[in-house]
């Protein structure tokens, strides 16, 4: 799921950044005062240029590579229920989190999920084309070439089939709250870009193992087939479609190839309850898939993500953000804590 409204929050106010210690491994990620990433002036005035270059350019200058349209609520819902592989494999916590109530079934989440679309007026649908058109600009003007996507949807919904995130993704489908559009514009970009993201990893295999790459991951063919007290345990995240990647991490002082997932130490108990509470990233060794580590057991975990933001509970979200920071702002526009990885993603965008 992109960004649950925590994480959101923590973004939209000024992405923060992983100044986080050690301790802070694992838990909630939430903004402390002092982690605001803040732009130097040299990427202040890159954007004034930027800003200045595409409005002499004009946004329609150039090829698109990101082809979209929008759902409505009818069409929205259809869309929704269609994505069988998320639905069905959805665990009891993940049922109970979502329905806030012990024991509750798919078929009534499937019934809450239904009701919960809505139409974009046509002043959304004129931010969203200007928005995705900024993401071009941006692109072209970095010299950037993102894989060719034409089949992009959007759809509108209340958010609480999935915990009143900001937005979410299924194959090439984003679905945005009205929060998002309750965002400043450098916000609404933000996400948006951060959803794109997911889109183009499975549109894209090549794309998605490149950037995987970025952070030590290797990708499988095939979703990894964890034991009941793993699969159970897990949060599923419709941004996270596979479990197939794994990086090495330092446990124990040993090196261990681990896939990550998400889950909390909490299990639901009452209304009211959140995951976030006591979220946790888990380790799973790839070569015994019935057990899951603690993050904070990895000496090297941060090594792994980087701290250029603290939405680490899978390379998918933290690559996104990642990728975001990188359309919008290029290696040179912010003062990252891991300029490593912006600068791969930026080389990789330019060679391909
Ligand atoms: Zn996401």
């Amino acid at each position: 799921m992109d960004r649950y409204v925590e994480q959101e929050f923590r973004t939209l106010q000024g992405f923060s950044c992983g100044n986080l210690s050690d301790s802070d491994r694992g838990k909630t990620v939430k903004p402390g005062k002092g982690e605001k990433m803040k732009p130097k002036w040299t990427g202040l005035c890159l954007s004034l240029i930027l800003f200045a270059m595409i409005l002499a350019v004009g946004l329609s200058e150039g090829e698109d590579r990101l082809g979209f349209r929008f759902a409505d609520a009818k069409e929205a819902a259809e869309l929704l229920l269609s994505n069988r592989d998320y639905y069905d494999n959805l665990n009891q916590m993940d049922l109970d989190y979502r329905m806030q109530k012990k024991g509750a079934t798919l078929a009534e989440l499937e019934a809450h999920a239904a009701k919960q679309t809505r139409d974009f007026t046509p002043e959304e649908k004129d931010i969203l084309t200007g928005i995705m058109a900024e993401i071009e600009q941006n692109c072209r003007l970095r010299g950037y070439t993102l894989p060719v996507m034409d089949n992009i949807v959007f759809a509108q919904t209340t958010m609480h089939e999935e915990c009143d995130a900001m937005g979410y993704t299924h194959g090439t489908q984003i679905y945005l709250g009205e929060a998002f559009f309750e965002q400043d514009h450098a916000n609404m970009l933000y996400v948006a870009a951060h959803e794109v993201f997911h889109c183009l990893t499975r549109n894209d295999p090549d794309f998605r193992e490149a950037m995987y790459r970025i952070l030590g991951f290797t990708v499988v063919e095939k979703d990894f087939d964890f034991g009941p007290k793993v699969r159970n345990a897990m949060i599923s995240n419709p941004d996270v479609e596979h479990h197939n990647s794994y990086a090495s991490f330092s446990i124990g002082g040993k090196m261990m190839d681990c896939a990550v997932v998400f889950t909390t130490r909490q299990p639901f108990k009452k209304p009211g309850d959140s995951f976030f509470t006591d979220m946790m990233t888990g380790l799973v060794p790839i070569d015994d898939l019935s057990f899951m580590y603690d993050s904070n057991e990895a000496s090297n975990f941060w090594d792994v993500f980087g701290r250029n933001t603290a939405y680490v509970i899978d390379p998918e979200e933290t690559l996104a953000d990642n990728f975001a920071l990188t359309v919008l702002y290029g290696p040179e526009g912010l003062e990252y804590s891991t300029p490593e990885i912006i600068r791969a993603i930026d080389t990789f965008l330019r060679q391909s």
